[in-house]
């Protein structure tokens, strides 16, 4: 880690102590839009918000430092982050990603696909063959996103950012469910990390934002660039809770996956509960290979009840310390039906193939006591059970 500190100090004490105006020990928001020259023809360090902004570069280098990559870049959402990280798109290219990504991702570059911004192959990564055929077709940028939304699926980063590189593409890694806490992709070989913010880093489900983290000076100098040319960099104020957010990323997802844990495990053993998608479980298909590239497996996982949606429709009418609510990654526990929601935008045929039933649940695992969560879960099953 920078400085030799360990990204937990990182995390926690980026930047702290270092104001010069004050002495002030957290770093204060600068919400100015425009900067005074100190000359004419002479800038400061910062001119214009859009371009640079202290808040936001405080917030990007703790970033930065905790991916081990040499530039972040803020955007305002995840969405934006994504759409930045593969800018380098040109029509004609190829696109390799995931079946399975993100309903939001999944959109996004089928549109862009459909507007001729370039070609995209949904392939699914853990399938030898179907990956060395697409990599066959030179891509210029294979997209990973491990453990995948909403099924967790995990795929071997260093292995696909390997062969990506060697069919001479970029290696773009999604790392939104995990956070830097529990897995950095630049060390396994990704050329680019992209973050929604908007969850683990942030954390309180109060920001939208988004981060392109780049292994590389130049090609982050670029992005950073563009960004500012397209005009979707991040809020000051945004960036500053988000930063308040990073202080305590490692307490926070230590604790909410410890609760993901026995969660599984609880599902796992339940008559109403006929599969769980979640890596800590030992007869996960990823078990083994979550183990060696995270430092733990995550606060989020998904089930699929024996009763499809009849099933689900009993399970979020029960449940009251779970908030039926999309998103992830905040302090709060979530419950989502993906094919009604986060993955509504894909259509019937694409959730087929990617796995998603109607049966389908998705938790994002809060930081309430556990017995309160076990025993929420409890009841709505047992309702689930009586339909
Ligand atoms: N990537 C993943 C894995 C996500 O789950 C999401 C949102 O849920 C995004 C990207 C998009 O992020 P945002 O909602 O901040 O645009």
């Amino acid at each position: 880690m920078a400085d030799g500190r360990a990204a937990r100090t990182i995390a926690a004490t980026n930047g702290v102590a270092q104001d010069t105006a004050f002495g002030a020990v957290i770093a204060p928001i600068h919400l100015s839009t425009t900067y005074k020259f100190p000359a004419f023809e002479k800038p400061g360090p910062y001119d214009y918000s859009r371009l640079g902004n202290p808040t936001r570069d405080q917030l990007a280098d703790t970033i930065a430092k905790l991916e081990g990559g040499a530039r972040a870049v803020m955007v305002s959402s995840g969405m934006a982050a994504l759409d930045l990280a593969l800018s380098s798109l040109r029509p004609g290219d190829l696109l390799v990603a995931p079946h399975d990504c993100y309903g939001g991702t999944h959109r996004l570059l089928s549109m862009r696909a459909a507007r001729g911004y370039y070609a995209v192959a949904f392939v699914d990564q853990t399938d030898e063959a179907a990956l060395a055929a697409a990599l066959a077709r030179r891509p210029k940028v294979v997209l990973v996103e491990t453990p995948s939304n909403p099924l967790m699926r995990v795929v071997d980063i260093r292995r696909v950012t390997g062969l990506a590189k060697a069919a001479g593409a970029l290696a773009v890694v999604d790392n939104t469910f995990l956070s830097p806490a529990l897995q950095q992709p630049i060390a396994l070989g990704a050329d680019l990390v992209v973050h929604s913010t908007t969850k683990f880093l942030n954390g309180h489900s109060d920001v939208i934002g988004g981060a392109v983290i780049a292994a590389d000076a130049s090609v982050g100098e670029e992005l950073a660039a563009w960004a500012n040319t397209i005009g979707v960099t991040g809020s000051p104020l945004d960036a500053y809770l988000t930063l308040r957010g990073v202080r305590t990323l490692f307490v926070r997802v230590e604790a909410q996956q410890r609760t993901a844990g026995a969660l599984a495990a609880f599902l796992d053993a339940h008559p109403a509960v006929a599969r769980v998608h979640y890596p800590g479980l030992a007869s996960h298909p990823g078990h083994a290979l979550a183990k060696a590239q995270q430092s733990g497996f995550g606060a989020m996982l998904s089930f699929e009840l024996a009763g499809g949606l009849d099933a689900v429709r009993a399970v979020v009418a029960t449940l009251q310390v779970f908030t039926l609510a999309e998103s992830l990654g905040g302090v709060e526990s979530l419950i989502a039906h993906p094919p009604t929601m986060t993955h509504a935008a894909m259509d019937p045929e694409a959730r087929a193939i990617a796995g998603i039933t109607d049966g389908l649940l998705r938790l994002s695992v809060g930081l309430e006591a556990e017995d309160d969560l076990l025993a929420d879960l409890s009841r709505a099953l047992d309702a689930a059970a009586r339909v």
